[in-house]
């Protein structure tokens, strides 16, 4: 593990127990391995706005130049209406956000299913 104070990626992700292991294998996967900082607030993008201090202090102390927010499948922090439409909007939001908040940072979007990991962007 690096010990440089800085990393590559901040993860941005729902709370939902159901899901934390498909996000770490999915970032495992594409190579992103103790070089993240991990960001969980219910609802993932829905939330966005409530987290952006803490999104600040990421950017700030670790220097990411990349986000990644994975939304889920059955959020119930959705409540009724959890349509894949409505993640993408939400999804669409969060990054217009988090833009506002430092330009020019890669962002990438996810909605993890109970089987796959489906990317948005
Ligand atoms: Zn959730």
């Amino acid at each position: 593990m690096p010990n440089d104070n800085k990393c590559t990626t901040l993860v941005i992700s729902c709370i939902d127990y159901r899901f934390i292991s498909s996000c770490r294998d999915y970032l495992l996967k594409i190579g992103i391995k103790d070089r993240y900082d991990l960001l969980t607030t219910p609802g993932a993008s829905l939330n966005v706005q409530k987290i952006k201090d803490d999104i600040k202090t990421s950017l700030k102390v670790h220097g990411p130049n990349e986000v990644y927010i994975f939304d889920h499948d059955d959020c119930a922090v959705y409540g009724k209406n959890n349509s894949e439409e409505r993640h993408i909007q939400n999804l669409k939001k969060a990054k217009e956000v988090i833009n506002k908040i430092q330009n020019g940072l890669k962002i990438y979007t996810y909605i993890v299913k109970f089987n796959k990991v489906k990317q948005i962007n």
